[in-house]
């Protein structure tokens, strides 16, 4: 995308004016040779279309920044046959121009590759939910329901039940080390597993049966019953 901006400023010794009558000149067929000449400007005959000033344009709305987009100078060859280009000049999102490659492409792609992951991986799920690879509720330990409560408590989970841990939070248990041991604990069980992990943090979903369905599951585990306690203290 940077191509369709590298040489506008080649142009930029000239006023508003000049700019637009050069590119009147241009479409009407003058020489470009000359009117490289004519306008001292620094560029090679085949790339002096690049230099042509870009025209802001009320009929194309960039989807990312909801300002006026600018239509890019074609060659006079392909003009006025071509598909209209155009391209943001605040976040360089381009129209027509092929695969656009700006920021803001980019991390929509990234998040729709995410998504996929992530259904692929409830997919996968709920085939081995068929295998029994889930595990009961009721066949956890104490100390097993204990630590997952301890961290749902501590991070906010998706209807999905998949949460994120971001990397620079804070221990959810006594120390980082603790919370860390909590952790290994729960994954070596194949109590949770890990879905995701970028800069952010790293994601993980819970493998137990039914906790898609049933909120009284979480409850439980975040909120457990005395009794629950009082028979494993005594
Ligand atoms: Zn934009
Ligand atoms: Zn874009």
């Amino acid at each position: 995308m940077y191509k369709y901006l590298k040489y506008r400023n080649r142009i930029n010794h000239l006023s508003k004016q000049k700019q637009w009558k050069l590119l009147c000149e241009y479409y009407r067929g003058e020489n470009v040779q000359s009117l490289i000449q004519k306008y001292q400007i620094d560029i090679s005959p085949s790339n002096f279309y690049l230099t042509l000033h870009l025209v802001e344009t009320s009929t194309k709305i960039c989807p990312y920044c909801k300002i006026n987009m600018h239509c890019i100078p074609s060659t006079k060859t392909s003009y006025p046959y071509l598909v209209k280009k155009y391209i943001c000049k605040t976040c360089k999102h381009t129209i027509n121009c092929g695969e656009c490659k700006c920021h803001n492409c980019f991390d929509k792609k990234q998040k729709i590759a995410f998504t996929k992951r992530l259904q692929q991986n409830s997919h996968q799920e709920s085939s081995n939910k068929r295998d029994d690879g889930l595990i009961n509720i009721n066949e956890l330990s104490f100390k097993e329901k204990i630590y997952l409560g301890t961290l749902l408590r501590a991070y906010p989970i998706t209807k999905q039940c998949l949460f994120t841990i971001s990397r620079n939070t804070k221990p959810f248990a006594p120390s980082h080390l603790y919370s860390q041991k909590i952790l290994s604990f729960l994954i070596n069980r194949g109590i949770i597993f890990q879905t995701a992990a970028s800069l952010i943090g790293v994601q993980f979903a819970i493998n137990i049966q039914n906790i898609y369905k049933n909120n009284q599951i979480i409850y439980d585990l975040m909120y457990p019953k005395k009794s629950l306690i009082t028979i494993q203290i005594f």
